[in-house]
């Protein structure tokens, strides 16, 4: 496992460097509003990433992620299924936000999408969740899963695993949870989509455990070759 000391100097450095990134025009917008960036929130072992698109007012009036409307819609999905704010990570593709809530541009990803890519190597999730078809399009093109890629109403809830010489994770794409705030109904499918991610959450836990018993094994005959 990742020394965490490491992992929050990493999450720090991005930090200060987000805080002065001027990469893209969105810090002028952050500055003259007196806004935040918000980079990112949750536990720095967590084995689940949201990813979202960009913060919304609320967020960029507090630096938090998902703290809003849609924010509130997440947290009863991840209550449904009893998994708790305080185990995950969420942050976005952008870590400010576009002004009048536009979508963001491929320029801003560009600039932006580094700082996520190295949030989740210090994080090192298990499985990363984008919420909606920005963060969606972004990593499965990122992970080289762009021709698996299909609009976001065809691919909610299915899973593609990454594993490769360096990351081992499984993207499950949602739907973004505000959709729920426009059509009730839409809340139904992100509650099918969620047991299916605490599903998979339970088996990847079952296999962690039954290798760590193997290698404990393992270590107690080299330890003791009479044992
Ligand atoms: N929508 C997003 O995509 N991200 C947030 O942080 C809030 C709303």
């Amino acid at each position: 496992m990742e020394n965490l000391e490491k992992i929050e100097q990493e999450l720090k450095k991005i930090k200060e460097e987000v805080l002065n990134c001027r990469k893209c025009l969105l810090y002028k917008e952050r500055l003259k509003d007196k806004f935040y960036p918000v980079i990112g929130e949750g536990n720095h072992r967590a084995r689940i990433m949201f990813v979202g698109e960009a913060p919304g007012l609320n967020e960029a009036k507090t630096g938090r992620p998902f703290c809003g409307a849609a924010g509130k819609i997440l947290d009863e999905l991840l209550e449904s299924t009893g998994i708790k704010r305080e185990d995950i990570y969420i942050t976005n593709v952008l870590k400010d936000r576009p002004p009048e809530n536009r979508d963001p541009q491929p320029e801003e990803i560009k600039d932006c999408s580094p700082y996520l890519e190295r949030q989740i190597e210090a994080i090192k999730p298990k499985i990363i969740c984008p919420l909606g078809r920005y963060s969606t399009e972004f990593l499965m093109e990122k992970f080289g899963l762009g021709d698996q890629l299909e609009g976001i109403s065809k691919i909610h809830g299915k899973s593609f695993k990454i594993n490769n010489f360096f990351y081992n994770f499984t993207i499950i794409p949602f739907y973004h949870p505000a959709v729920a705030s426009y059509n009730p109904n839409m809340k139904g499918i992100l509650k099918e989509d969620f047991k299916f991610l605490k599903a998979l959450l339970e088996k990847i836990s079952e296999e962690e455990k039954r290798r760590r018993k193997e290698w404990e094994l393992e270590k107690r005959e080299i330890d003791d070759p009479f044992y």
